[in-house]
């Protein structure tokens, strides 16, 4: 085999250049070699998710859109938009449930990884993929979904001082990447409640994840449509470090063979909330993923599911139960819905 050199390598090449660079950089590039070189997701992966968990998940996201835009008076030239499709499993689920209730959308996804798009090729033939939202066509209604995708968005890491309050960069110890400290941020862009806190303290913020906010948030306004995204998060921003990395289910050394393990961070619903709210979209939530589900009718379709297939009785309790009990997925993944001002309010939210 030739020597490839590994992303570390290169990673520690750019320190020793050009000196330490700061942690979202550094999450930025770990997770955009992870993503672009494997599929992640399932057993034999590093981490499975909700729609790779059951059929049920992406069939209850399409009908509570269908259903939206139903109220909504089934505006035409619907697209459906998601975020970092991964296999293209919900999403297939999704539109199968929304061409059952009479909505046929054009399909967009935002991916950047090769090998994922080809996964989500082979089962969505007809959509259109993008780098980012910036090529998405400026018209028609959006009805968007982003399930675990703001959790792999870069954070900033702002570390307090005890007199103040600094960058966290990243730099080189020996084959270690270890923190260190860089420039000083200004006390005013650190949130109120947290500003006194004790020295150590560290504060994640999203500056990524805010922009999508906005985006989705201004593309829904502008011609109608929702969003539904869904992650694991608080619905408060709270001061504590929670980037971490998940290797083949385990928990993994953030710092050790970047772009090899996932890098993922809480997402801040209430920042998001608010940079929605502030472009002039509707928030609903979030509130627990579990909560949701059994709303929508997670109960009724497990039942429909299994008279069909009296086999699958027991795998369909296992999987309803790990996407809604508080003690797997239910409380710590949340669901934050938007929509422009003039549509109904979405199925779920209370
Ligand atoms: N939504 C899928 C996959 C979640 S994994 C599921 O629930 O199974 C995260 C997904 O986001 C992957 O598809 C990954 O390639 C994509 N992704 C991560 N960072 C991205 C970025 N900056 N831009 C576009 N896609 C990204």
């Amino acid at each position: 085999m030739p020597y490839r050199r590994t992303l570390a390598d290169r990673l520690r090449r750019l320190i020793a250049a050009q000196g330490p660079i700061c942690v979202a950089e550094y999450m930025a590039i770990a997770n955009a070699h992870y993503y672009a070189t494997r599929d992640p997701l399932g057993a034999s992966g590093d981490f499975t998710t909700a729609p790779e968990i059951s059929q049920m998940f992406g069939e209850l996201v399409g009908l509570a859109l269908a259903d939206l835009w139903h109220r909504a008076g089934r505006p035409q030239g619907v697209r459906y938009v998601e975020l970092g499709p991964g296999r293209g499993t919900l999403a297939a689920d999704a539109l199968r449930a929304m061409r059952a209730a009479g909505l046929e959308p054009k399909v967009h996804f935002v991916e950047t990884s090769p090998v994922l798009r080809g996964a989500q090729a082979a089962r969505v033939p007809e959509a259109e993929w993008h780098d980012d939202l910036s090529t998405l066509p400026d018209d028609g209604p959006v009805l968007a979904v982003a399930n675990e995708f703001f959790d792999a968005l870069p954070v900033r890491q702002i570390v307090a001082t005890g007199s103040g309050w600094r960058e966290r960069f990243v730099a080189v110890e020996g084959d270690r990447f270890v923190p260190a400290a860089g420039p000083p941020v200004p006390a005013a862009a650190i949130p109120l409640h947290v500003r006194d806190a004790p020295p150590g303290t560290v504060l994640e913020t999203s500056p990524a994840s805010l922009a999508y906010a906005r985006l989705l948030a201004r593309r829904i306004i502008m011609h109608g449509g929702a969003a539904l995204i869904v992650d694991y998060g608080h619905d408060r921003l709270s001061a504590g470090e929670t980037l971490q990395a998940v290797r083949l289910h385990e928990y993994a050394d953030p710092w050790i063979e970047p772009g090899e393990s996932d890098l993922t961070a809480h997402v801040d619903f209430d920042s998001l909330a608010r940079a929605a709210a502030e472009a002039g979209a509707a928030v609903h939530g979030p509130v627990a993923q579990g909560d949701w589900l059994l709303r929508l009718g997670i109960d009724a379709r497990r039942e429909a599911l299994a008279r069909n297939a009296p086999e699958r009785h027991e795998s369909l309790g296992i999987a309803t139960n790990r996407l809604v009990s508080p003690q797997q997925m239910g409380t710590l993944f949340r669901v934050l819905g938007l929509t422009a001002p003039a549509w109904p309010d979405p199925e779920g939210f209370s």
